[in-house]
């Protein structure tokens, strides 16, 4: 749910995309996106395959540059720093440092499968935000068994399940304390019976107030946990608003035309 600071007014985006635009060679994937994402708030992207939502979230957080447009995450300009009223490009080291800042659960889980999963939890703050192991064990042990896995600290990628594997890297990535999560399909590569895990962990984050952009096929998901829903198809984002408005009620033909597609 969206919140207000004390004087009742609303804060500014913690995420703010403006105008990006991308293409690969002559395939202009995104056109002109925008989006403003508040504390609080869980906005799910939905929309056909190849309508440019991964491409779009991996802007958002700079694992792909765009070629034109701003992100700007908790009011900083991603990948630049701002000296002398200019922006100027930061090193991977400080990419990398900002990128912790806006949490990416995989499709793929992207687990490291030499460490346990204690290990990949820790490995962030310890080696990138250089915090005590001692008390980055305490965390990464209380982050597992918020997400179910309190039994399984020990065990290696290898030895779990996906379910158990994407909530790993759920708690991965809540460890660097981020601004906000991203979700880049998280359970399209789960068997249909650990879907359910999954999203139940997703959906009681979402209840703490963690804020959340949500790429995802699983429109009933959406309905439950979303504050607002986007709509994305050819590049660009078609409609967007409240569960209601766009679940329920959609004002564009090709949402309509979308929604009986992926619900019959
Ligand atoms: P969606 O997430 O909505 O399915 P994507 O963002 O994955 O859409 O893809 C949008 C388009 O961009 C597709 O046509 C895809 O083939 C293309 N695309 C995505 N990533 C790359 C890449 N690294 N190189 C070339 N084309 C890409």
């Amino acid at each position: 749910m969206t919140t207000t600071d004390q004087a009742g007014a609303r804060p500014g985006p913690v995420l703010e995309a403006i105008s990006i635009t991308k293409s690969y060679g002559h395939n202009t994937v995104l056109r002109d996106v925008s989006l403003e994402v508040f504390p609080g708030e869980v906005v799910c992207i939905i929309g056909p395959s190849g309508a440019g939502k991964s491409t779009f979230l991996r802007t958002l957080n700079r694992l792909e540059a765009p070629d034109s447009g701003e992100v700007w995450v908790g009011g900083m300009p991603m990948g630049f720093q701002l000296r002398a009223g200019r922006l100027h490009e930061l090193n991977e080291r400080k990419l990398s440092a900002q990128r912790a800042q806006t949490g990416m659960v995989f499709q793929h889980f992207n687990l490291f499968p030499h460490l346990t999963a204690l290990g990949n939890v820790m490995e962030g703050p310890v080696q990138v935000q250089r915090r005590s192991s001692r008390e980055a064990r305490g965390e990464a042990v209380a982050l597992l068994e918020r997400v179910g896995l309190g039994d399984k600290v020990d065990h290696y990628p290898g030895q779990l399940s996906g379910g158990q594997r994407q909530r790993v890297a759920i708690a991965r990535a809540v460890a660097m304390k981020p601004l906000f999560l991203l979700f880049d399909e998280p359970t399209s590569a789960l068997d249909p019976e650990l879907v359910g895990e999954v999203l139940t962990v997703m959906a009681d984050l979402a209840r703490e107030g963690m804020t959340m952009l949500v790429v995802t096929h699983e429109i009933a998901f959406a309905r439950q946990v979303a504050d607002r829903v986007v709509f994305m198809a050819d590049g660009g984002i078609v409609e967007q608003g409240p569960v209601e408005q766009v679940l329920e009620n959609p004002q564009e033909a090709r949402t309509r035309q979308f929604l009986q597609r992926v619900l019959e």
